[in-house]
């Protein structure tokens, strides 16, 4: 991740943007807030989430995130206006941390493949594989009647990864799409523009997240059991179910969101109220990890997927590995970046899970 932050950071000049144009990454910070044991309804589940969060910041820096902070309750309330820290025990704090803007990232990439003289081919999906004797893949047809012949192809549908291997004769990698939701609350009185913008991140203690969208509208979301959807199709993507809309009398869970952010952030209890829901699909592996690596069936398909609701951040290392792996022709267990070794054993195909990413919310 802290490549990936470095890549983002430089990516107005790497992907050669207009000036100005290409700022893609909003370093804010990521705030997590943890219950103060002695005051919580479950003392034992506060405590080993505050045992974990200083075990996580011991991690982060040893792997050389070094400005990720530990504070206490005392020092949460100095520091943040829109946090009450009385039911606190303490956060963690990492200031490089931040939120990305995905629309820039998509169309100054598309804008600089183009240049490099690539070729954008949207709104065309892969709808069937080309197959040599031996059932090897060798080229795929497409939506609009075209074949495309090559030595190798990357599969980057990450949800639909399933069916597309399907289709292409590979083995199926266990993905499954998994629901979740976003909303926007328009600002109220309590808190300026300016303050808004310059929240960070923020997690409370039930893992309910919020950060700036700009100056006027908090982007709330809150992880939430829901059913796998594996038969989902294009449209589905977008529906919002009537317990999830914004708009559905007062039970929503968007309105529990808003309440329970709130309980942690009291200046948002006199926000103006929920303007929006979007949904989207995590695509989610047994272990919260993606896999990167080729297909054991099909030696021309390598896979970059199953990000598991962490892709964005992800994404320049993700290209780093994938490229890697591309230029070598196979699956490589570690790659060299920025002069260290990563250790690519935890993304690989086919591994079995026996720990999974904890930081996912
Ligand atoms: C609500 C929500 C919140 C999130 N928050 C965060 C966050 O805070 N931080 C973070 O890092 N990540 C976050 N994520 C996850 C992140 O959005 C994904 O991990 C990331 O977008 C994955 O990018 P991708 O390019 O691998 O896949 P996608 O963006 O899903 O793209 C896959 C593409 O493949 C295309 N496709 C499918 N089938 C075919 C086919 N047969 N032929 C050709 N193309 C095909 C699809 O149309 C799609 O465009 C969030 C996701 C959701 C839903």
């Amino acid at each position: 991740m802290l490549y990936s932050t470095r890549r983002y950071e430089a990516f107005e000049r790497e992907f050669a943007c207009e000036p100005g144009a290409g700022q893609v990454l909003v370093q804010n910070g990521y705030l997590f807030l943890y219950e103060d044991p002695a005051r919580a309804a479950d003392p034992a589940t506060a405590a080993t989430r505050w045992d974990a969060a200083k075990a996580n910041v011991a991690m982060q820096r040893a792997a050389g995130l070094r400005d990720v902070e530990l504070l206490d309750a005392a020092q949460t309330d100095a520091r943040f206006v829109h946090v009450d820290a009385s039911k606190l025990i303490g956060a963690t704090f990492c200031p490089s941390d931040g939120f990305l803007r995905p629309d820039v990232i998509y169309m100054e990439g598309f804008r600089r493949v183009e240049e490099l003289g690539g070729v954008v081919r949207q709104n065309e999906p892969v709808t069937a594989g080309v197959f040599d004797s031996r059932d090897l893949l060798v080229g795929v047809r497409t939506g609009r009647g075209a074949e495309v012949r090559a030595d190798l192809f990357i599969d980057a549908t990450n949800a639909w990864s399933p069916r597309l291997s399907e289709t292409l004769h590979a083995e199926v990698l266990p993905i499954s799409a998994l629901k979740r939701y976003l909303y926007f609350l328009q600002r109220g009185p309590s808190l300026t523009g300016q303050q808004l913008r310059d929240m960070p991140m923020t997690i409370t203690p039930r893992r309910a997240y919020c950060r700036p969208e700009n100056e006027d509208q908090l982007l709330l979301g809150w992880a939430h059991d829901s059913p796998a959807q594996d038969d989902f199709d294009w449209a589905d993507q977008d529906v919002i179910e009537p317990p999830f809309f914004h708009k559905s009398g007062l039970e929503n869970y968007g309105t529990a969101l808003w309440m329970e952010l709130a309980d942690s952030m009291p200046p948002l209890m006199e926000f103006d109220g929920l303007r929006a829901t979007t949904a989207g699909f995590y695509a989610v592996t047994p272990d919260h990890n993606p896999y990167l690596g080729f297909n054991p069936r099909q030696p021309r398909l390598l896979h970059a997927v199953g990000f598991s609701g962490h892709g964005a951040m992800m994404g320049p290392f993700t290209a780093a590995a994938a490229t890697a792996m591309a230029l070598a022709g196979q699956t490589l267990h570690s790659i060299e970046l920025d002069g260290r070794t990563v250790d690519l054993a935890a993304l690989r195909v086919g591994r079995t899970a026996k720990r999974s990413e904890g930081m996912v919310i």
